[in-house]
C-alpha cells in the first residue's frame, strides 16, 4: 500500500533513545496499552530530512544538529498522539496505532502533506525535503523487529520513489503464497534482490569481535524486505538452497576482502541446510570454491542435520574441516540431539540455540542447561558461542558460567557490509573497554547504519 506525501502544528518532548534498546520496549508496553482502547494497528514511521546536507551547509552544523526538534514539533502539531524519537540527525522515528491501516495512512499523508509548507527556523522559512518510510502491522501480530526492518526498507523505497512508502504487514499482506515465491526465487537470486548482513560474534574474555555470521535477505521489489523464515524453507522445497548457499559462500567470499582491506581478517561464518549435506555436487562445488578463494570460512550446521544422514554427513562436514572451515553446531538444544555424533563432529564451536538464552535471567531451568551445556562443549574442546544475547545481565551471566562468545542484539543486530565495516572502524575504542557490557552501542547507531 502506498500513499502520497499535509498539515500542520504544540510542544514537543523528543525522545533521544537510551543506551541499548529501551525505546523498543516502551513502544511495546504503550501499543499494548492501547490495544485495550481498541486500536489495532501498530504503526513505525521513519522521516527523513532529505535535504539536510544542504540544509546544514547553509545553517550551520550547531543549528542543523537539532532540526530533528523543529521536525518533531511539526510532527506532533499534525498528529498529536505519536510519539517520537530521534534516529540520528537527520531521521526521526514515529510511532503510533490505529484502528486499521486506513486510518494509519489518513495520519501518513497529513504528515507528509504537513511538510509541504515551509519551516519557519529562526525567522527564516525553509523547505524540507522529506522521505517517509512507514510501517504498519496488526498490533496482535506485532513483531517490533520486523516492524523496524519494514520501515527501514520502506524508506529505503522511499528515498528511490521520492514519495511517501508504506508497507503493510497484515498478515492477508505476508501470507506469501509460497508457491510464487517458490517460482520468484531463481531470477530474484539472479536479479541481485539478495543481500546479506552480517552479526558479530564477540569474544567475552578478549573483549574482541571474533567472527560475524552473514545472514541473508531477500529485498523483494513490491514485497518488501522477507527474511529468511519465509524463504529458506521455500528455497529447500523448491530445489533452490545450493544456488542460494553458493551464491552467498560467493558473496561472503567478496566481502570477506573488502574487510580485510580495511584491516579487518575475521572469520565469516555461512549457514548450511542440513539438506546440501547430503548433497555431492554442492560439496564438490564448495570444495572447488574454497580451494581457489583465499578465504577464511566457517560454515554453521545443525545436529539434526546430521542426524537424518550421519554417515554422509560426517564425510562431507570433514572434506569442509580438512578445506580449512571452521565448522559450528548451530542452534543447539533446539532440535534433536545425540551425544554419538556431537562426539564424531569436527567440529570446533557450539551455538546454544537464542531460546534459552533470551529466557536466561527469568527462567529457573535455562541457566542449568546453558551451564551443563558450556561445561559438555568444553570438555569435547569446543567453544561455546551464545546467540539471542539481548540484555546486560544475560551477558553478565554468561560471563561467569564461562561462555566463550555472545552474539545478539546487545551487541549488534545484523548490519548490511557497509554498516558493519563503520561498526568495525568505530570499535577502536573497545580495546581497552573494562567490561563486556562496553560492546553496548547506542540505538542511534543502529538507526544510522
Ligand atoms: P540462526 O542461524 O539461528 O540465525 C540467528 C537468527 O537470530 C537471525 O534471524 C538473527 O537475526 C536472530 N537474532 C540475532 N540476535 C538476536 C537476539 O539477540 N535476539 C533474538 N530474538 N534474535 C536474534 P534471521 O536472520 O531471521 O535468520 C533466521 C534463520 O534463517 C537463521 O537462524 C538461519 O537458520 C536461517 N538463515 C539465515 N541465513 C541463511 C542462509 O544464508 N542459508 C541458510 N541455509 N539459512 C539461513
Ligand atoms: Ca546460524
Ligand atoms: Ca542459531
Amino acid at each position: 500500500m502506498r500513499v502520497h506525501g499535509s498539515r500542520e502544528g504544540m510542544e514537543v518532548s523528543l525522545r533521544e533513545r537510551g543506551p541499548k534498546a529501551p525505546g523498543k520496549r516502551e513502544l511495546h508496553r504503550a501499543s499494548n496499552d492501547r490495544h485495550v482502547e481498541g486500536r489495532y494497528w501498530s504503526v513505525l514511521g521513519l522521516c527523513e530530512i532529505a535535504n539536510f546536507a544542504s540544509l546544514r551547509r547553509h545553517l550551520g552544523r550547531a543549528r542543523a544538529d537539532s532540526l530533528v526538534l523543529d521536525v518533531a514539533r511539526r510532527l506532533s502539531d499534525i498528529v498529536p498522539d505519536i510519539r517520537i524519537a530521534a534516529a540520528g540527525r537527520a531521521v526521526i522515528e514515529i510511532a503510533f496505532e490505529r484502528e486499521s491501516p486506513e486510518e494509519a495512512a489518513d495520519d501518513i499523508d497529513r504528515i507528509s502533506k504537513g511538510f509541504l509548507r515551509a519551516l519557519d527556523l529562526d525567522g527564516e522559512p525553509h523547505q524540507l525535503d522529506m522521505h517517509f518510510g512507514v510501517a504498519a502491522a496488526p498490533l496482535v501480530e506485532d513483531d517490533e523487529v520486523l516492524l523496524a526492518e519494514a520501515a527501514e526498507s520502506a524508506l529505503d523505497q522511499a528515498r528511490i520513489d521520492g514519495r511517501v512508502v508504506m508497507l503493510d504487514l497484515s498478515r492477508a499482506d505476508l501470507a506469501f503464497d509460497k508457491l510464487t515465491l517458490m517460482r520468484e526465487l531463481p531470477r530474484a537470486i539472479a536479479n541481485g534482490e539478495m543481500f546479506l548482513q552480517y552479526q558479530p560474534k564477540v569474544h567475552v574474555r578478549r573483549q574482541e569481535i571474533a567472527s560475524a555470521e552473514a545472514l541473508v535477505r531477500w529485498q523483494h521489489p513490491t514485497r518488501g524486505l522477507i527474511l529468511p523464515g519465509d524463504f529458506i524453507s521455500v528455497a529447500e522445497q523448491a530445489g533452490e538452497i545450493s544456488t542460494l548457499t553458493l551464491w552467498t559462500l560467493r558473496q561472503v567470499i567478496e566481502d570477506q576482502k573488502k574487510l580485510r582491506e580495511d584491516g579487518f581478517d575475521m572469520l565469516l561464518f555461512v549457514n548450511i541446510s542440513g539438506q546440501l549435506l547430503a548433497d555431492p555436487a554442492f560439496v564438490d562445488e564448495v570444495c572447488g570454491m574454497l580451494a581457489t578463494a583465499d578465504a577464511k570460512l566457517g560454515f554453521e550446521i545443525t545436529e539434526t542435520a546430521v542426524i537424518r544422514d550421519p554417515e554422509s554427513a560426517i564425510r562431507h562436514l570433514q572434506f569442509f574441516a580438512d578445506s580449512g572451515v571452521t565448522l559450528a553446531i548451530d542452534d543447539y538444544g533446539a532440535g534433536l540431539s545425540s551425544l554419538a555424533y556431537l562426539k564424531k563432529l569436527p567440529a570446533r564451536e557450539l551455538k546454544i540455540d537464542k531460546m534459552f538464552v533470551t529466557q536466561l535471567t527469568s527462567s529457573n531451568r535455562d541457566p542449568l542447561i546453558v551451564r551443563s551445556t558450556i561445561d559438555l562443549a568444553h570438555a569435547l574442546e569446543m567453544e561455546v558461542t551464545a546467540e539471542g544475547v539481548e540484555t546486560p545481565s544475560a551477558l553478565a551471566l554468561l560471563s561467569v558460567m564461562g561462555c566463550d562468545m555472545v552474539q545478539g542484539f546487545l551487541i549488534s543486530r545484523p548490519l548490511g557490509l557497509d554498516a558493519f565495516r563503520k561498526f568495525l572502524a568505530d570499535d577502536g575504542h573497545l580495546e581497552n573497554a573494562s567490561g563486556p557490557a562496553s560492546f553496548v552501542r547506542p540505538e542511534s547507531f543502529w538507526k544510522r547504519a
